[in-house]
């Protein structure tokens, strides 16, 4: 009998370690894209399984730029499976908005499509607050666009952050937004285009604003890890936070996938590219892998890394994780 005793233990899954992470922006994963027109509840269930597997406790389930009634018809979608599934309701935390309020102009729309970028729009933000039940906790916004102060301290009234991303704003747009109530920058360094001037660009605008959280991408490609080490270090104690800004292709393998109507292509070197072989289109990093690598980056302690991919991130847009995965 030993022998099979043996065997069958062998054979048994490791038990996995209760769940730590908290990622604010994921826009698919294991092979499910959050942005398809159609996710079904045993495709959400298998992205939210996949995200389990890899240390996570809960997400910001994140929509990138559509038409408000197609994010309204994806939000009605999550909001079923939510219902259905307890394992989707832990797992999505919330939902994060990223577009169609954001700059069309090249460079900074990034993998975005422009045709839906328009100017941010109180009425449009309750319809989207009605299909996702309240579930929106984050807004990805560009504050250049007209109107975008009177929104911003609209939407920050009813409880949802702001983050400014996809923006060439100018010093006196990003005031106004911080006014308003803006407290997060999406992706600082990315969402821009590849050459700017020295000086006076987005990125050192908001880089240069205390008051902002500056969330970046630790993958080592969306930032080299000398920049990523140099952005840190212009911020106050306690104003940054990391994300994976992951895509279908997270916790897969070299492959096509697909953003909505793009598809993308994810290499052997892990790299998810825009059609033609230009841009970034999200990532392949999994919050595991993230908070490895924001500790090699930055020399910082695994402990460390592990509170800002955790407690830190949760305490800054207002979720509570499940209590062992509190650190
Ligand atoms: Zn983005």
């Amino acid at each position: 009998m030993a022998p099979l005793i043996f065997a069958h233990r062998m054979n048994s899954p490791a038990p996995l370690p209760p769940p730590r992470w908290f990622d604010f922006q994921v826009n698919g994963f294991a092979g499910v894209d959050f942005q398809a027109q159609h996710v079904s509840l045993a495709e959400l269930e298998r992205a939210v399984a996949g995200l389990r597997r890899h240390g996570v406790a809960a997400i910001f389930l994140t929509l990138i730029t559509d038409t408000i009634d197609e994010h309204c018809r994806r939000l009605e979608q999550f909001e079923k499976h939510r219902a259905a599934s307890p394992a989707c309701a832990q797992m999505i935390a919330g939902y994060h908005i990223e577009g169609p309020w954001l700059s069309p102009e090249a460079g900074y729309r990034g993998a975005h499509p422009a045709e839906p970028m328009h100017a941010p729009s109180l009425a449009e933000f309750e319809r989207l607050q009605a299909a996702a039940r309240g579930q929106i906790r984050l807004i990805t916004l560009a504050p250049e666009w007209p109107g975008s102060a009177e929104c911003i301290a609209a939407i920050t009234r009813a409880g949802v952050h702001i983050s400014l991303g996809h923006t060439n704003a100018s010093e006196a747009d990003i005031d106004a937004a911080i006014r308003a109530g803006a407290r997060f920058a999406t992706h600082v360094g990315n969402g821009a285009p590849l050459t700017l001037h020295r000086h006076d660009n987005i990125i050192q605008r908001l880089l240069a604003r205390d008051e902002l959280t500056a969330c970046f991408i630790p993958d080592g490609v969306h930032l080299p890890p000398f920049v990523l080490k140099n952005f840190v270090r212009t911020k106050p104690a306690g104003k940054v936070l990391f994300t994976t800004d992951a895509m279908a292709g997270a916790g897969c393998g070299p492959g096509r996938y697909r953003i909505g109507r793009f598809e993308i292509a994810v290499g052997t070197d892990g790299i998810a590219r825009q059609p033609g072989g230009g841009g970034f289109a999200g990532s392949t990093l999994t919050p595991d892998a993230g908070v490895q690598r924001t500790a090699n980056y930055l020399g910082l302690p695994l402990e460390t890394a592990a509170h800002l991919w955790s407690a830190a991130a949760a305490h800054a847009f207002g979720i509570t994780l499940p209590a062992h995965s509190n650190s």
